[in-house]
């Protein structure tokens, strides 16, 4: 019965979208790209249990950059440092993708190894002004892979 699942799963990569796995931009757990990193954001950071945190500047839904926890490692919360600072210094890049790409191109991207985590965005050409890149959430290696398996990986 679990094969049945996984090979119904693996086939459904094909048509499904990552706007049908991702976890929607509400639930994200975000961070401002002006926060100083003191003792309470850190700490919010690590109780957060994220490994990677999407940074924005002004509105969430403006996503600039992506912090990795482990970017911390050297930072010192007395210090004070600024988050720009530590963005800036490792620089990752930022990985969009369009929230109808098929889930079997998203695996592809992911296997590529740049990041495992992309930020999903769509364009919005609905009102009045011009179409402008909306993002809707975030996608990662293990939402594709939850959606082959047809079940939750609990985290660690
Ligand atoms: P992590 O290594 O941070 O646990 P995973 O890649 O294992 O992240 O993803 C686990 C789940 O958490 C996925 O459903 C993913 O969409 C979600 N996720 C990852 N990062 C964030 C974040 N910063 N805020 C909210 N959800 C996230």
């Amino acid at each position: 019965k679990e094969e049945l699942n996984i090979i119904q799963g693996a086939l459904e990569l094909r048509t499904k979208t990552v706007e049908d796995v991702m976890t929607p931009l509400s639930n994200c757990f975000t961070i401002q790209v002006d926060a100083v990193l003191d003792f309470n954001t850190m700490t919010e950071i690590m109780e957060s249990g994220y490994t990677r945190i999407p940074v924005y500047d002004a509105e969430r839904s403006n996503i600039v950059d992506v912090l990795y926890v482990k970017d911390l490692a050297f930072v010192d919360p007395d210090d004070c440092t600024t988050l720009k600072t530590v963005t800036k210094f490792y620089n990752h890049p930022v990985h969009f993708v369009f929230h109808d790409t098929k889930l079997d191109a998203m695996l592809e991207e992911f296997k590529k190894g740049k990041s495992h985590l992309a930020i999903v965005q769509k364009v919005n050409n609905e009102g009045e002004g011009d179409p402008f890149y909306e993002v809707m959430g975030l996608v990662t290696l293990e939402d594709v892979i939850e959606e082959i398996i047809k079940s939750e990986i609990l985290d660690e």
